[in-house]
């Protein structure tokens, strides 16, 4: 066992680091007051595999391991929130089912526009009435009509999909199956007829990252080349979807967690009180130390599911833990960079407070908390043979 990276492994974050912290960092705090993404940097991604990471290198992407597409979005997640929760969305949540279950033809038609760096790609599971529950809730659904499926319903809560060409949508398609074999993945381009993209929710974090309902109104999707893998296994794909999407967040947020940490200290070193820096106090230090630690193992645990997930291994339990510690160091550690800060920590001004919102949701998005505990303590107890409901 050993807990370097190689040499590319090194090179390719210095590369990214490079790049998010010249192109997206000195604009984060714009991306949060304005809620638009920074499209000039954007447009650069492809240079460095960002907007195809896992994608194979004949449709634009870069074909990297898990370890340095986990990197890639700590990077980016570290210089911004936003930037990084699109592309995290983007790459986990669109460009893989597609790679991972598309025909040629489809992989043909979505990821070379996806992999461009001109569009981010979406994926709609949540809806009004379902997050946590999709096997049972999901509404939106589908029916046969000639060679198309007819789609209605509502999507709720949906990253990106104003600024992409494609939404894979999670769609009731056999209602008469078991729940869990009812669902289906179907392409349902932007522009297609009875398909609404509502205005940006307002949020109090990740602002630049788009969030939108849609409602689909009699949406015809061609049942030839319209659906994602095979008709009823949409539950299964979301799931190994979801799988390694939580890899993506865990990594985003040891990002955000690394940066608070770095802007605490940072403030910590030059703010005095009673003549002497902060930082020479046990109490600020404590919290430096508590952070550092925290971080550390919340990064060793996100790139052990990276690692896992590129060895062919199991690894749904140990993505739920990554996301889930990582999520919640994220937390605890931008709380004490404001408190580290003061009244500063509390002001626009100074990046934390930004921080502090945009890691509020990691929590809650691609499973919650609760839901993590529930992956996690289902897959141990199977291990001592009980059953968890
Ligand atoms: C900014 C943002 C971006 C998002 N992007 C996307 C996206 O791109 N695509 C997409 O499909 N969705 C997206 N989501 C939606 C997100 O994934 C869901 O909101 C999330 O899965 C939780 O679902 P919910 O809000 O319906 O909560 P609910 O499922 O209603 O849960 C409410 C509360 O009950 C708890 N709970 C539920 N069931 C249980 C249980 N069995 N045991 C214990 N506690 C339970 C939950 O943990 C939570 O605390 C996004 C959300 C946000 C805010």
């Amino acid at each position: 066992m050993h807990f370097d990276l190689n040499e590319e492994q090194r090179m390719y974050r210095d590369a990214v680091r490079n790049f998010a912290r010249k192109e997206i960092m000195p604009y984060a705090a714009e991306i949060d007051e304005t809620g638009e993404l920074r499209w000039e940097a954007i447009k650069k991604m492809p240079e460095l595999g960002l907007t195809g990471l896992q994608v194979p290198e004949e449709y634009g992407g870069a074909n990297l391991d898990g370890i340095s597409a986990a990197i890639a979005i700590e990077e980016v997640g570290y210089a911004c929130g936003s930037t990084g929760l699109s592309l995290a969305a983007h790459n986990g949540l669109c460009c893989f089912p597609i790679t991972r279950w598309g025909t040629k033809e489809q992989k043909e038609t979505y990821l070379p526009k996806l992999t461009s760096g001109e569009v981010l790609g979406a994926l709609a599971l949540t809806e009004p009435n379902a997050g946590s529950d999709l096997a049972g809730g999901v509404r939106t659904s589908a029916v046969v009509e000639g060679n198309s499926w007819i789609i209605d319903g509502h999507k709720a809560w949906i990253t990106n999909p104003s600024v992409s060409p494609v939404v894979i949508t999670l769609t009731r398609t056999h209602p008469d199956a078991k729940p869990s074999q009812s669902l289906s993945m179907l392409l349902v381009e932007t522009d297609a007829d009875g398909l609404d993209i509502h205005p940006k929710e307002k949020k109090m974090g990740v602002q630049g990252s788009p969030t939108h309902q849609i409602t689909y109104d009699n949406v015809r999707v061609p049942r030839e080349t319209g659906v994602l893998g095979a008709e009823g296994e949409g539950f299964y794909q979301t799931m190994e979807t979801l799988d390694g999407g939580r890899i993506g967040i865990g990594a985003l947020c040891v990002g955000l967690a690394q940066a608070a940490m770095d802007h605490a200290i940072q403030y910590a070193k030059d703010r005095e009180t009673f003549g002497k820096p902060i930082a020479t106090y046990q109490a600020i230090q404590w919290m430096i130390a508590d952070a550092a630690m925290e971080i550390d193992a919340a990064r060793l645990m996100v790139y052990r599911a990276a690692w896992m997930k590129d060895q062919g291994k199991s690894f749904t339990k140990e993505a739920a833990m990554g996301k889930l510690l990582a999520s919640e160091v994220a937390e605890k550690v931008a709380f004490n960079a404001i408190q580290i800060h003061g009244s500063y920590g509390y002001s626009r001004e100074f990046p934390v407070e930004r921080i502090y919102r945009d890691q509020r949701l990691m929590t809650i998005g691609e499973g919650t908390s609760q839901i993590q505990r529930l992956v996690i303590a289902r897959r141990v107890l199977e291990e001592y043979g009980l059953k968890a409901n």
